[in-house]
């Protein structure tokens, strides 16, 4: 039904091409905004313009439009056109003429990776905030231009940019708004280094770069990405860039590009606060896989103007923690205590709380919406959680299978599949049966401990792994005197 409906829609448009301007203010924190729609031929249609209320990965409703006013619109540069609001986030425009202008400012001066910061050092885009898309119609092309203040010279984004790349504008094109939306920009002087590795460009964009050549992130940043192509086999884009903002808390993943806050320094205290933080960069990229890419179904095409529900965020989220530590210790960064550690925490996290009895790991999916923020007693999260069903997995699918099979397969199967193949998401029941499928038979203890409160049995689970539990400290370990079989299951897991 819905497809009939947007057919419907996108027929009765008429054909036009979208270019935005955009200029900053960066004493007061604003940018200002111009969309020139062109159309194929004059028209005085009513063209609805729509931003989006939440973004990608930020799952909480985050009404964009709050921070936009001054809207107005024109046609052929000057007669002003009648518009109305028909929702919080829509303008209704009746149009007249070849081209629509539409000009609105945006206040940005939030701290968080899904919204704007205009500051006098640099600005930060989070494009969900400031573009509107014809309704119905957000897989249509756009062109963005940025004006930047005298003086800046940088615009780091994985969007690449056309036209001439220097002097203080910078344009890119996006191939649709999901494109656009995830593609996060970094304008100012910031410390930026760019390099290939294994055929594919990269750019550090880094606001903080105290210490950054000498940590050795870039090196290691290197191993982890060939660790993770030895993973999935095939690499989905031609550049990646990572953006880390300064002091502050959050990440975000985004299709070719990364947006994090930092400690504000790359002078770590100590080889761990170092560690968390490469783990924490590997987190966000190996999202670019797991729900970019290998997503659930309810995942892109988005719906920009409402949540968007899916049941498996817990693989979204709890399996890319996972694999922040295996794909360290594939890298040779770290070694097999280090994911023993990491998840006996998330074991403890969730077992000494009251939450996993009250909110299975499925429901902490749907239920984010309005718990994004919120940490209370009566709930999980799937950071915790998913991740110690990310080790149940491998060890379950390597046991079934005398570790001819394990979590990578599925990885791998998912991606192969519906993203290359099928060119979508999976669903819930086709996520279950590619498990089967990898397993050889239906994983039903392990959904049990996805879908209902009910306790896990770790012991049963660890042991053919050679590992065990102290329910103490709820502190993963390895047995002393295990089979031949164990010790294979386990190198096959922690590598040693
Ligand atoms: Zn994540």
């Amino acid at each position: 039904m819905a497809t009939i409906c947007v057919a419907f829609n996108l027929y009765s448009l008429p054909r036009y091409s979208m270019a935005y301007d955009i200029r900053l203010d960066t004493q007061n924190h604003y940018l200002y905004v111009n969309l020139n729609i062109s159309f194929e031929q004059p028209t005085t249609d009513i063209i609805t313009l729509e931003m989006p209320v939440w973004a990608p990965g930020y799952y909480m409703i985050m009404d964009f439009p709050k921070h936009l006013s001054d809207f107005s619109a024109t046609a052929d540069g000057s007669t002003p056109l009648q518009w109305t609001k028909t929702s919080k986030n829509q303008w209704a425009i009746t149009a007249q003429g070849r081209q629509l202008q539409v000009s609105y400012r945006i206040y940005a001066n939030e701290h968080s990776v899904a919204e704007s910061n205009v500051g006098e050092q640099s600005a930060f885009i989070a494009p969900n905030g400031v573009f509107m898309y014809v309704k119905d119609d957000k897989m249509h092309s756009v062109t963005t231009t940025y004006h930047m203040p005298a003086g800046w010279s940088k615009a780091s984004t994985g969007l690449k940019p056309v036209g001439q790349n220097e002097g203080s504008e910078r344009t890119f094109v996006a191939p649709d708004f999901d494109t656009l939306f995830d593609s996060p920009l970094l304008l100012g002087n910031h410390f930026t280094t760019h390099f290939t590795h294994e055929g594919h460009d990269y750019e550090f964009a880094i606001v903080p770069p105290e210490g950054f050549e000498a940590s050795g992130i870039t090196d290691d940043f290197k191993r982890m990405v060939s660790a993770t192509t030895r993973l999935i086999g095939h690499v989905p884009y031609d550049n990646y860039c990572v953006i880390h903002l300064g002091a502050g808390g959050g990440g975000l993943e985004h299709l070719n590009s990364q947006a994090c806050f930092t400690s504000g320094t790359y002078r770590f205290p100590s080889r761990d606060e170092y560690l968390r933080h490469l783990a924490f960069v590997t987190h966000e990229y190996f999202h670019l896989y797991n729900v970019k890419s290998i997503r659930p179904f309810e995942l892109g095409p988005f719906d920009y103007s409402r949540e968007c529900y899916t049941p498996l965020l817990w693989v979204s989220e709890g399996f890319t923690c996972y694999y922040e530590c295996r794909l360290l210790m594939q890298a040779g960064i770290v070694d097999g205590n280090y994911l023993l550690r990491d998840i006996s925490s998330a074991i403890r996290t969730i077992e000494e709380g009251e939450g996993h009895h009250h909110m299975s790991l499925r429901q902490s999916s749907y239920d984010i919406w309005l718990n994004f923020f919120n940490h209370s007693e009566n709930v999980i999260s799937y950071y915790d959680k998913g991740p110690i069903l990310g080790l149940l997995f491998d060890i379950e699918l390597r046991r079934l299978t005398d570790c001819q099979r394990g979590l990578d397969d599925l990885m791998r199967l998912l991606y192969n599949r519906y993203y290359l193949e099928l060119r979508r998401g999976f669903t819930e029941s086709e996520f279950w049966q590619s498990a089967a499928e990898i397993a050889g038979s239906e994983l039903t203890t392990l959904r049990r401990y996805v879908d209902t409160t009910d306790d896990i049995d770790y012991e049963s689970l660890l042991t053919p792994a050679g590992l065990a539990i102290d329910r103490d400290t709820w502190s993963l370990y390895k047995i002393n005197k295990v089979s031949k079989a164990q010790e294979k299951l386990r190198k096959a897991i922690i590598g040693e």
